[in-house]
């Protein structure tokens, strides 16, 4: 199992200690005897330690802080779900092509948030507006909540909130594998419990201090086994030598840890790799080392919002690794839906 993450350094924001999620975690960080600060807005840490910005970066990811969520309008989370629901924001893994490297700037602190009765109203209003229809609302948007439930106790909350609402459902993805906390958790068939895997050598080359892929795999056959709707986000998908050979294990990996009865509850989500420029200038300066092939040129190039287009691979490629998918998985894992492939 992967070691549970204990952050460096702990700030607090006005109004946390308030809530009593914000006391929980206050009493759980002062057991652990780690430094306690008080600040006024996470943009105002200034003193991180590092000699540069890669350091300050580093340190960042092991810098929890704890706050109220002040903005109660949920973004939209198209297409897996109609809401993001805001429990936390950054990540203490190191994902050379993680898309947080580019929307959380230059310090990605872990933020997490404790006005939880507050969001979960807000969560009621919204499944209210679209009655009788049933709202989904996604978890990790901008975050692994599951990486730091330990300190935090909120993807339970909301578990067990969701299970209550006839027609709200919750759904979040993880690379973690603590899930021990979350199985006896009252969730009524309405979470969607998905993790996120890939090929050996894509977890082994680009996604530091995540769960090792047998970790991964032995927490989802746990979750299946407590009755959670489950997902495998197969993301990103890349091309590499041998590449055909590692996904089709993956696969056969899943259907033999996974229950049979449990294939039909189970569905698919799949991501080809892809870049933007800023991302790439971004990856380069913070994982300098990186193995991660963005050469545009063998690259197509798909135009996106706001200008900024990304990098998907030759279509010819996209077509070889949705055959592959197409096929493999309906063969190993008869009954589980495969969502979309993008
Ligand atoms: Fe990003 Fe997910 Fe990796 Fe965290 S685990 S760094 S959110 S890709």
């Amino acid at each position: 199992m992967v070691k549970p993450f204990i952050p460096d350094r702990v700030y607090f924001e006005p109004g946390a200690l308030e809530y009593e999620v914000g006391r929980e975690i206050y009493s759980k960080i002062q057991a652990m005897g780690i430094d306690i600060a008080y600040t006024t807005s996470h943009n105002r840490i200034m003193d991180l330690p590092g000699d540069n910005e890669l350091q300050k970066y580093r340190n960042a990811k092991r810098t929890l802080v704890v706050g109220v969520r002040k903005t109660l309008k949920f973004d939209t989370s198209k297409p897996s779900a109609e809401y993001a629901i805001p429990i936390s924001t950054g990540c203490i893994g190191h994902c050379h092509y993680c898309y947080l490297q580019t929307t959380l700037g230059a310090k990605p602190y872990v933020r997490v948030y404790v006005n939880i009765p507050e969001i979960l109203e807000q969560a009621d209003k919204y499944i209210d507006e679209r009655k009788p229809e049933i709202t989904r609302f996604e978890a990790a948007c901008t975050s692994d909540p599951l990486s730091i439930e330990h300190l935090t106790g909120n993807l339970r909350r909301l578990i067990e909130h969701m299970g209550k609402r006839e027609l709200g459902r919750l759904r979040f993805v993880t690379k973690y594998d603590l899930v021990d906390s979350l199985l006896d958790a009252k969730h009524n068939g309405h979470t969607r419990f998905r993790f996120s895997v890939n090929a050996d050598y894509v977890i082994k080359n680009f996604e530091p201090s995540t769960a090792k892929l047998e970790e991964r795999i032995a927490a989802a056959r746990k979750v299946a086994l407590a009755g959670y709707p489950l997902g495998f986000i197969i993301a990103p998908i890349y091309i590499f030598d041998g590449w055909q050979t590692q996904y089709r294990e993956l696969l056969e990996k899943l259907s033999t840890s996974i229950p049979k009865d449990h294939y039909k509850d189970i569905e698919f989500e799949l991501i080809q790799h892809r870049f933007t420029k800023p991302a790439k200038r971004v990856i380069e300066k913070r994982y300098p080392k990186t193995k991660l092939d963005l050469d545009e040129s063998k690259r197509k190039y798909k135009w996106g919002r706001y200008g900024i287009g990304k990098y998907v691979y030759q279509d010819i490629q996209q077509q070889q690794i949705k055959n592959l998918f197409m096929e493999a998985i309906p063969q190993v894992m008869p009954g589980a839906e495969i969502q979309y492939f993008t």
